[in-house]
């Protein structure tokens, strides 16, 4: 079982779709913080990892790739 990670080619290992032209992640409209639950206490987006940006749908926001 031989497992290799490389950078996503879809997003340049940024887990972003930052370097292709879309940027607020739908999930907390870009801040980052889900306000979901409260606003008194957020917590980082779970959608974008607290990046506030889409995360790329060909590596779900971690930037690498399995192969
Ligand atoms: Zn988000
Ligand atoms: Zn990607």
């Amino acid at each position: 079982m031989l497992e290799k990670k490389i950078p996503c080619s879809s997003c340049g290992g940024r887990g972003s779709y930052d370097a292709i032209g879309e940027r607020a992640c739908s999930g907390c409209a870009g801040t980052g913080r889900d306000y979901k639950h409260s606003k008194l206490m957020s917590k980082p987006c779970s959608k974008c990892h607290g990046s506030g940006r889409k995360p790329c749908p060909a590596c779900y926001g971690s930037g690498e790739v399995h192969y």
